[in-house]
This record gives structure tokens, C-alpha cells and sequence, in this order.
């Protein structure tokens, strides 16, 4: 019976970094998958994390018990509080509610199940390029008219923004827009403040839904409001809206799971019933959350001497990161790469789109074992002070190959 099964295609990211480990060549650099990695190329478990799972493995007060089918409350109020800042009206108007969910992946896909389900929505537009699991996640939940939007201009590596408003302009009332919060994935470019304030105008103009996605929040620019800024002006503005967080990046709980889906609605009348429903999208997806990653975020958040930790520890993660795109643009400038790289400086977050081209990447992973996405998309944190010289004269010979 099973042979009608076909092998799938292979994650392009999972397969890269499965070559990579497989590589025994001692200077190999793994520039490909989504994480953090310290100054010694090692993955780095946050301390302030560290210490509260000590602290909660002697706690004999913590049980196994099935949380409730939405999580736990102190986890979606303070992660509510971290996306839209604790001061603002609509948490105390009953205007913004919000759901524990499996990490930003889990959110994505219970909003858009909710969405598909009972607001009938069935189109929505995403970026390109944009995380590549975005188009799947919502097909499964349900919609059948994915389109997308332009986003990125290669000629110039910056926003395609007269592509970007003129897409959205044509697209009908109701699509559901994916946005991606900051630190757009794989770009690295987000719109400045007054071209989201032009976005703003064109959805709100054409009643379109803003659905964001907040996977970085606080990483990208080690400020937790700064990369808040468009969901809050978003708010300000009255947009009714969804906004999937993930605690993957930001706490480095990444096969954890945790991950909140935020509720901002203009009728806090209409919270009770809406909770009900998302109740049953839960229950008929996986019942009820794991309760371990959401209780240290919970915790973390609620203690200010914690929280004041954990913030010094995302400005670190930050800080390497520009440092380090500011250190391999110095590398090719030095060398005189032909090109323009100052967009690795002006793109934020994990990821640089470096404009690489295909075959470039290819002789980057098969001459110099430096492993990244055929897109030319470079996770930063894979560079350190040992081998960003390395890098860039890899890139150098790539480039004048
Ligand atoms: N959205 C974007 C833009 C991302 O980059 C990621 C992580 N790569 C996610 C969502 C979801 O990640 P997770 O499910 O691990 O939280």
C-alpha cells in the first residue's frame, strides 16, 4: 500500500546543514541554517534560561498536567505586553488578547486556520522573497489563492516599494497581508517608518488584513520597542490585526516551541467568542501547548531583575551581529571585491541577502566549504573573529572566479 508514497523534495536548509556536518574539511563554516552562534561558532544557551530551568527542576510546586487547550495566561499577557508595550489602550480596553502556540510556525498556523475558518478569508500575499514556509503553512490552513507581492529589488538590493504599494493596491478587499514584523526573513531589509506609514494608508484604503510576523523581536536591534514600532503603529491606527511571536530567536528556545498568537480586535465584546473558536482550532491541532519553554519566557518576563538580564543578553546577540557585518564588509573592501557591499551593514537581523548569485554559492560551498542558500542568503552569526577573513576571501574568489 505504501509504494504509491513518492520521496518529497528536501528542505533546502535542513539538507545544507546536514551536508555541512557531514564535511569533515576543518575550516568549514556554516553559514545556512536560522540560529544563533556564539564568537566560537557554538550554539549558546541564554544564561538567564539556564538558571531558571535549574530553578524550576528543584521545583516540586511544577507538574506535568495538561495546561489549557490556549496555553497559559501569565505567558499570552506578558507576551502581549512585550509586542504592543505594556501602556498601551487596547490591553486595557479588552482589545488585545492572546493564545500560547507552538513557537511562530504553530501561530502562524492557528491564526490562519482561524482565519480561513471563520472569516472565510481564502487569499493572502506574501513577500518575495519571504521565509519559505510561509506559503505552505497557510495553504494548509486553508487558503487556496496565495499571491504575493513584491518586496525586493535586486538590482539595487533595497525595497522594491513603488512594486510593493502597487501590488497591494490591486489586491481584494479582505487578503489577508503577511508582514513580516522586523528583520525581514531573508532580506534583512524592513520599510522605514514612513514607507510602513504609506503601507498603512494603502491596507486601511483597500481593507486589507494585516497579518504580522514577529520572529525577531528585540534581536535585530537589541531593542524590544524599536522592533515593535510598526505592529504598535499598526494599532495606533486602528487596524484590527493578528501577530504571531516566536520565542526561538529571541530566548534561544528554538526546539522548544514557544510562541504566542496576539489578538488586536476593535470590539472587546467579540474576545469571548473568538476564544471559544480558537479553542476548537487547537483542539482539533494538537489539544493543549507544552507548558516547559512557556514557563521560563513567563518567568523571565515577570521578574525585572530577569528581565533586565535578558535584555542585556539580546543586545549582546545583537551587537555581535552588526559587528560582524560591519567586519565582513571591511574584509571586502579591503580586498577590493568588485561590488557594492554596503548592504550587508544596512540589512538587520540574522540574515544578509548578499546578492550572490547561484553559481557563486555553488563554488563557495564545493571550493571553500562554506555552506548558504542558493538565494545567497547568509545567516551573520556564522561568522566569527576567526573566520570572517576566511569568508571574505572565499566571496572574493567567488566573485572574480
Ligand atoms: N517567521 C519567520 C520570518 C522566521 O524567520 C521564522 C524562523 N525561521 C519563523 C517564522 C518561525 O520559527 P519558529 O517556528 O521556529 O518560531
Amino acid at each position: 500500500r505504501f509504494q504509491v508514497v513518492e520521496l518529497g523534495p528536501p528542505i533546502e536548509v535542513f539538507q545544507l546543514n546536514k551536508l555541512c556536518v557531514e564535511d569533515s574539511y576543518q575550516n568549514k563554516v556554516n553559514l545556512g541554517v536560522g540560529a544563533y552562534r556564539d564568537e566560537h561558532g557554538k550554539p549558546w544557551v541564554l544564561p538567564v534560561v539556564r538558571n531558571m530551568e535549574k530553578q524550576m527542576a528543584e521545583d516540586a510546586t511544577l507538574l506535568h498536567e495538561y495546561l489549557p487547550v490556549l496555553g497559559m495566561e501569565q505567558f499570552s499577557a506578558a507576551s502581549v505586553s512585550m509586542l504592543l508595550g505594556e501602556d498601551n489602550p487596547v490591553i486595557a480596553a479588552g482589545r488585545a488578547f492572546g493564545v500560547q502556540t507552538l513557537s511562530g510556525t504553530g501561530s502562524l498556523r492557528v491564526g490562519a486556520e482561524f482565519l480561513n475558518k471563520h472569516l472565510k478569508a481564502t487569499t493572502f500575499y506574501y513577500s518575495t522573497p519571504t521565509w519559505e514556509n510561509h506559503h505552505l503553512v497557510f495553504v494548509n490552513s486553508g487558503f487556496t489563492n496565495p499571491r504575493s507581492y513584491r518586496y525586493w529589488n535586486e538590482k539595487t538590493r533595497a525595497i522594491d516599494f513603488d512594486g510593493l504599494i502597487e501590488d497591494l493596491k490591486n489586491a481584494p478587499e479582505n487578503s489577508v497581508i503577511l508582514l513580516h514584523a522586523c528583520a525581514h526573513n531573508p532580506t534583512g531589509i524592513d520599510p522605514t517608518q514612513e514607507q510602513w506609514e504609506k503601507i498603512a494608508d494603502v491596507m486601511e484604503e483597500r481593507k486589507l488584513f494585516p497579518f504580522f510576523d514577529s520572529a525577531y523581536q528585540g534581536f535585530a536591534s537589541g531593542d524590544l520597542d524599536k522592533d515593535a514600532w510598526a505592529v504598535r503603529y499598526f494599532v495606533k491606527r486602528g487596524f484590527e490585526l493578528l501577530c504571531a511571536q516566536s520565542y526561538a530567536k529571541n530566548f534561544g528556545l528554538y526546539n522548544e516551541r514557544v510562541g504566542n498568537l496576539t489578538f488586536v480586535i476593535s470590539d472587546a465584546a467579540c474576545a469571548a467568542a473568538m476564544r471559544s473558536q480558537l479553542t476548537w482550532v487547537v483542539r482539533g491541532m494538537y489539544s493543549n501547548p507544552p507548558a516547559h519553554g512557556a514557563r521560563v519566557v513567563a518567568n523571565v518576563l515577570a521578574n525585572k531583575q530577569l528581565f533586565d538580564q535578558w535584555r542585556d543578553h539580546i543586545k549582546m546577540m545583537s551587537s555581535r551581529v552588526i559587528q560582524m557585518r560591519e567586519a565582513l564588509r571591511a574584509e571586502l573592501i579591503k580586498l577590493g571585491t568588485p561590488g557594492n557591499w554596503d548592504h550587508i551593514v544596512k540589512q538587520i537581523g540574522l540574515f544578509s541577502y548578499t546578492g550572490l548569485t547561484p553559481r557563486q554559492v555553488e563554488h563557495l560551498i564545493q571550493e571553500h566549504h562554506i555552506y548558504l542558500l542558493k538565494s545567497g542568503r547568509i545567516n551573520i552569526c556564522g561568522l566569527n573573529p576567526s573566520n570572517v577573513q576566511y569568508v571574505a576571501a572565499a566571496i572574493h574568489d567567488a566573485v572574480t572566479k
